[in-house]
């Protein structure tokens, strides 16, 4: 879940990589072999990403696979740590000094055993960023992360009425099969133009269709909200009684981008404040690897949604994970509540549910730091008030 990666290490208990790397070549995603040794192999799959399948013996799988999944801040910790009881940690596993040379380890077989060979909990390879997690292991303290199970819906997502691919019906009967109990739908308000905002006469039909649906998949609910955009100059797309017809209004920031941070930071907060404002999307609008995140002032936003209730977005598009990691840990710890979308725009996206909670997971979040985790009734009561 870390925003963008290298090649793919994978790590495979067996006595004879052979047969293994035979597979590996043979799947029809390869497209070539770069190399292949006796216990390390490297490919090439489809859009060119690099996977180096490595075969240990089952007895050093724990210490291999921890070695593998790094980071390396982490495992230099680690290493250190484990130097000052005289012991020696590597790939192959935690030996006593000396006793490396004999194959005498301690621990190996499983993460587990090495960590608790080290006296310290299990660490989620999510937190392995040298951030304090070790410390917290120490102390039986790290969090219990949320899960992927959890999730009770998803309150960001688009349809063929405005950017996205598929109908409401489709995307409700999905989120439905995936045994969400809820699905709101937030497509964008008009000002963006292109994306074909909903205008009053379409939201009326868009209620009527999600009626429809509730009557169709009760207990299931389909919530009708938006996405409304946040104006240059910092008012939002609807007027107010438009806005209090949907159920989950998002805010977000789709224009305008190059702000400076005084204008950016009371452009966002400002729609913060407005009472009919549920939560705000993507908060730095950044795209990876595209666009840097804009000038805003993201401990000014952290505030206001804890003054005034305004969950924020842990966004799971794959180019944005918006909030980033190290500012969800710093929103959590000040007690602001987040909000795990896909901002599907298609069927298949709202899988990025995943990358949203694996994006919450590397801040440290817990099941009550999310409001979508909770019941139909528990997430609505648990808004902001009107
Ligand atoms: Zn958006
Ligand atoms: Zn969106």
């Amino acid at each position: 879940y870390k925003e963008t990666i290298g090649d793919v290490d994978i790590v495979i208990a067996g006595d004879d990589a052979g047969p293994i790397f035979d597979v590996f070549a043979r799947a029809p995603s390869v497209e070539r072999v770069l190399a292949r040794g006796d216990t390390k192999c490297s490919v090439i799959i489809d859009h060119g990403l690099q996977i180096d399948p490595r075969v240990v013996p089952s007895r050093s799988f724990g210490a291999a696979l921890l070695y593998f999944t790094g980071s390396k801040e982490h495992n230099v910790r680690l290493r250190g740590l484990a130097l000052r009881r005289k012991l020696l940690l590597n790939e192959y596993g935690l030996y006593r000094i000396g006793a490396e040379e004999r194959g005498q380890e301690i621990a190996s077989a499983t993460e587990e055993e090495v960590y608790a060979a080290l006296e310290m909990d299990w660490i989620p390879p999510e937190l392995r960023e040298d951030r304090g997690e070790i410390d917290a292991a120490k102390a039986h303290a790290l969090p219990t992360l949320v899960e992927l199970a959890q999730v009770r819906g998803d309150l960001h997502t688009h349809t063929n009425w405005t950017d996205g691919r598929d109908p409401l019906a489709d995307m409700a009967r999905r989120s439905c099969a995936k045994g969400y109990a809820y699905l709101a739908v937030t497509d964008h308000s008009p000002g963006l133009g292109m994306t074909n905002g909903l205008s009053p006469e379409r939201i009326a039909a868009r209620l009527a269709e999600a009626a429809r649906l509730n009557a169709e998949l009760a207990p299931f609910r389909v919530i009708v909200g938006t996405e409304v955009d946040i104006r240059a100059n910092g008012a939002l797309d609807y007027p107010d009684e438009l806005l209090a017809k949907f159920d989950i209004v998002s805010a977000s920031v789709h224009s305008s981008f190059a702000q400076t941070r005084e204008q950016m930071t009371a452009r966002v907060v400002g729609a913060m404040r407005h009472p009919l404002v549920t939560a705000l999307s993507h908060p730095t609008g950044r795209l990876l690897e595209k666009r840097e995140p804009h000038a805003v002032d993201l401990d000014a936003v952290i505030d206001a949604a804890v003054e005034t209730g305004t969950w924020i977005e842990v966004n799971g598009g794959p180019e944005r994970l918006d909030l980033p990691d190290t500012w969800i840990r710093k929103a959590i710890d000040r007690g602001a509540t987040l909000v795990a979308n896909s901002d599907a725009h298609a069927i298949e996206e709202l899988e990025w549910m995943d990358l949203a909670i694996g994006t919450a997971r590397r801040g440290w979040a817990a099941e009550e730091n999310l409001a979508n985790v909770r019941g139909l009734d528990a997430m609505l009561a648990s808004r902001k008030k009107r």
